[in-house]
C-alpha cells in the first residue's frame, strides 16, 4: 500500500454522501421486489432470439444508433423514429438525460418516487429538490411549477403511473406542468402497458417533453436492459453528446424487437398480471391491520402499524422477498409486486402468519 495515495482524498466531495444502489439476490425466495414479468419467457420467443447469437451480431460493434430497434419501437408507440433513443435500460437513459442537461443546476423529483432519479442526479452534479406529492400521492402541480420556476432548474421528473405508490397522473395534470415551466419535463413511465394515462399524444405538442419506456417490465426483458425514450428530436440531438456510442448491445437490440414483433403474447401475460394484482389487492385489504393502495401497475403499495424492517424481515425468513420502504415519506411502507398466482399466495399467507404472531407476540405496533 502507498504511503502518500489515499483514495478518500480523490473522490469527488459531493459523492461522500452518496449511499450506492443495491440489488441484493436471496436464492430460493420468491421475488417480488422488483416489479418484473413473474411469467416463464415463451419458449418460442426464447428459441427465435437464442438463434441470434450467432455471426457478425456477436462478432461486430453494434448499431450505434439501434437504427431497426427504433424503427420498431417507433411504430409500436406511433411516433416517429428520429422522436427515439433506445438505451441500456431506462436507467441509462435517466443518467444521459441528467448529464446532459442538469450538471450544475436543480432538478426537480416527485417524492415519493423511483430513487435512481435522485442518485442519478447526484451522479452527474446536479442538485435533486424534492417536490412533495400530496397525501394522495397525486403530483401538486403548483407547487412543482413554483419550485420549477427558480434560477436553474433544468429537468423536473415525474413517474407515471409512479413507483412506488401505483397511481397515475392525469394527462390534464401532466400538460398544465408542461406549458407553466420552461425545463425539460420527463415522464417516466416504465409502467405504461398495465395503466395509466398514455402522454405520447402530447410529444409533437410539447418540445420539453422527455418521455422514458422500458422492455423490462411487462416484456420481460430485465436481464437484457432495454429502455428507450421518445422526445423531441434537438433535445434527443443533444444528449446524443453523451451517449455512450455503442450503449446497447447487438443481441438486446435484436431481442426486443423479437420480442415486440410477437407482442400478442405479452398482452395475455400482462391482462393476466392485472387481474392478479386486482385479487391481491381485495385479499390484503382483508388481512386485519393492512392498508393497501389502489394501484394501475403490477405492484401495490401497502401499510401495516409495524416497522416496514420488521416486517420485510419476517417475510423474506419465510421465503418471501419484497420492497421495504418506510423514511419519514413512507413510514411504515412496504410495495410488493404481482406474481403468479401461487405466488401471490404464498406472499399473502405469508403475510397473515407474520401479523398474527406479531401480534401474538404483544410486539407494539409503531
Ligand atoms: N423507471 C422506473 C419507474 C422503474 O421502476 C424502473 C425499474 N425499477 C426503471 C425506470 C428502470 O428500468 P430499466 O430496467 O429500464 O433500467
Amino acid at each position: 500500500m502507498s504511503d502518500i495515495f489515499n483514495v478518500a482524498n480523490l473522490i469527488r466531495s459531493d459523492l461522500e454522501k452518496l449511499i450506492p444502489y443495491d440489488a441484493y439476490l436471496y436464492p430460493g425466495a420468491i421475488r417480488l421486489d422488483a416489479n418484473e414479468n413473474p411469467f416463464n419467457f415463451p419458449e418460442e420467443i426464447a428459441r427465435e432470439i437464442g438463434n441470434l447469437a450467432a455471426g457478425e451480431l456477436v462478432t461486430r460493434y453494434p448499431d450505434s444508433d439501434a437504427k431497426e430497434l427504433r424503427q420498431a419501437i417507433a411504430q409500436y408507440c406511433g411516433v416517429s423514429p428520429e422522436q427515439v433513443m433506445a438505451g441500456n435500460g431506462s436507467d441509462e437513459l435517466i443518467l444521459n438525460i441528467l448529464l446532459t442537461f442538469g450538471t450544475g443546476g436543480r432538478v426537480i423529483i416527485t417524492n415519493p418516487t423511483f430513487s435512481m432519479y435522485r442518485i442519478h442526479a447526484m451522479i452527474a452534479g446536479a442538485r435533486p429538490i424534492p417536490s412533495p406529492r400530496r397525501s394522495d400521492f397525486s403530483i401538486d402541480v403548483p407547487a412543482l411549477v413554483s419550485y420549477a420556476n427558480k434560477p436553474e432548474t433544468r429537468v423536473i421528473f415525474i413517474c407515471s403511473p409512479n413507483n412506488p405508490t401505483g397511481n397515475s397522473s392525469t394527462l390534464e395534470e401532466i400538460e398544465s406542468v408542461l406549458h407553466q415551466v420552461n425545463s425539460l419535463v420527463v415522464v417516466d413511465q416504465a409502467y405504461l402497458e398495465f395503466g395509466g394515462a398514455d402522454c405520447t399524444p402530447l410529444l409533437n405538442k410539447y418540445p420539453n417533453l422527455i418521455i422514458l419506456r422500458t422492455f423490462s417490465k411487462a416484456f420481460a426483458l430485465a436481464g437484457l436492459r432495454v429502455g428507450y425514450m421518445l422526445a423531441h428530436p434537438d433535445v434527443l440531438r443533444q444528449i446524443k453528446k453523451v451517449k455512450q456510442p455503442f450503449n446497447l448491445n447487438s443481441f438486446s437490440q435484436a431481442a426486443a424487437r423479437v420480442v415486440l414483433k410477437n407482442r400478442g403474447l405479452f398482452e395475455e401475460q400482462i391482462k393476466e398480471i392485472k387481474r392478479q394484482r386486482d385479487q391481491v389487492y381485495r385479499q390484503l385489504l382483508e388481512i386485519e391491520g393492512v392498508t393497501p393502495y389502489p394501484s394501475v401497475t403490477n405492484y401495490i403499495l401497502f401499510r401495516t402499524n409495524y416497522s416496514s424492517k420488521v416486517i420485510y424481515k419476517e417475510l423474506l425468513e419465510k421465503g418471501v422477498l419484497i420492497r421495504k420502504l418506510g423514511g419519514p415519506e413512507l413510514p411504515g411502507f412496504l410495495r410488493v409486486s404481482v406474481g403468479t398466482q401461487e405466488e401471490n399466495k404464498t406472499f399473502t399467507e405469508a403475510l397473515t402468519t407474520v401479523l398474527e404472531q406479531l401480534r401474538r407476540s404483544g410486539q407494539d405496533a409503531k
